[in-house]
């Protein structure tokens, strides 16, 4: 097995290989000392405001590293962090870190934080949530927490009462990759998102008819029941230049950034990018 080699030298669990059972239980344990030893950081991905061209905010993505420094992709360790439980301090460490690194200095005016329908399940989750406000003196205003629309919402009240709670605090509720389930509907029936995120998927054939026409319904799906509009995904100029034609809010996309480390993040000049409005001077929000 694996574990053969070395507690160090891990196989990347599989879900379609029955032998990695071995590093499915690894990671388990490693996830519960991952922030005592440092293996989990955050990335932080650009978010574009097309009708002002300024990066107005900031995705935080966790990754995890193996003792030995191999990164474990978030595809494989947040559903074991989620079945075992670490989610939650995983969690909160993430929120706790992205206001500390990037709200407090002001790299960005929002940073958005992925929330696992777990943690909203949680009972204490949002009076944890405010300690950690209160602590790092950040206004909830400027936290956006991004829900995936993964699980059915019906009779869900504790996740309800737990959102309205959030949002209390002034922090904004999104609905991430939105489009891949038919959860997604029933999401948008009970909870007035303030932004929803349009999954990367749709952007696939956006170089054909069919893809764009897609598109467009589900982004007048999406505006005409009130929401802001991010799309995720952009890898290209051509699909930069769609979205502001749709006149898209928000966009997100390794052609306006990948998720980087909190230096290159901090650094980086805004490439590619120019405003669509007329009087911008293009300088970077993020200096
Ligand atoms: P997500 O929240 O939908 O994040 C977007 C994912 O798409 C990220 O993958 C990002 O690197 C990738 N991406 C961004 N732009 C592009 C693009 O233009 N093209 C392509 N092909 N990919 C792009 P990542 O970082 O591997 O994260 C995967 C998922 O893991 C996230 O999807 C999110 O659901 C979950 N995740 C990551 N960090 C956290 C966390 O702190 N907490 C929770 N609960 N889940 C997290
Ligand atoms: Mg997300
Ligand atoms: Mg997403
Ligand atoms: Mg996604």
């Amino acid at each position: 097995s694996a574990k053969a080699n070395g507690r160090n030298c891990v196989r990347l669990f599989d879900p379609n290989d029955p032998q990695s059972g071995d590093d499915s239980e690894h990671i388990a344990a490693l996830l519960r000392v991952a922030v005592a030893n440092d293996l989990v950081s955050l990335v932080y991905q650009p978010i574009l405001n097309l009708t002002t061209g300024e990066i107005d905010g900031a995705e935080a993505l966790m990754r995890l590293k193996l003792l030995d420094g191999t990164p474990v992709p978030p595809s494989v360790f947040i559903p074991i962090a989620e079945r075992t439980g670490s989610i939650l301090d995983l969690g909160l460490w993430t929120l706790r870190q992205a206001c500390q690194e990037i709200l407090v200095p002001g790299h960005a005016p929002v940073v958005s934080v992925n929330v696992s329908p777990i943690q909203l399940k949680t009972r204490g989750f949002a009076a944890a949530v405010a300690e950690i406000l209160i602590d790092t003196g950040v206004d909830g205003q400027h936290v956006a927490f991004e829900i995936t629309e993964g699980i059915n919402m019906d009779r869900q009240s504790d996740i309800l009462r737990c959102i309205k709670d959030l949002e209390n605090m002034g922090i904004r509720i999104w609905l991430d990759d939105f489009g891949t389930g038919f959860a997604g509907l029933s999401w948008l029936r009970l909870f007035n998102f303030d932004t929803v995120k349009i999954d990367r998927s749709f952007l696939q054939d956006s170089d054909t008819p069919k893809g764009r026409s897609m598109l467009r319904d589900i982004i007048a799906l999406v505006r005409n029941r009130g929401h802001r509009i991010l799309v995720e995904g952009i890898e290209t100029e051509e699909q930069l230049n769609l979205m502001r034609q749709f006149e898209i809010d928000h966009v997100q996309g390794f052609f306006i950034g990948r998720p980087a480390t909190l230096d290159v993040f901090k650094s980086k000049p805004l490439n590619h990018v120019s405003a669509s409005t007329d009087d911008n001077d293009n300088t970077p929000m993020v200096t």
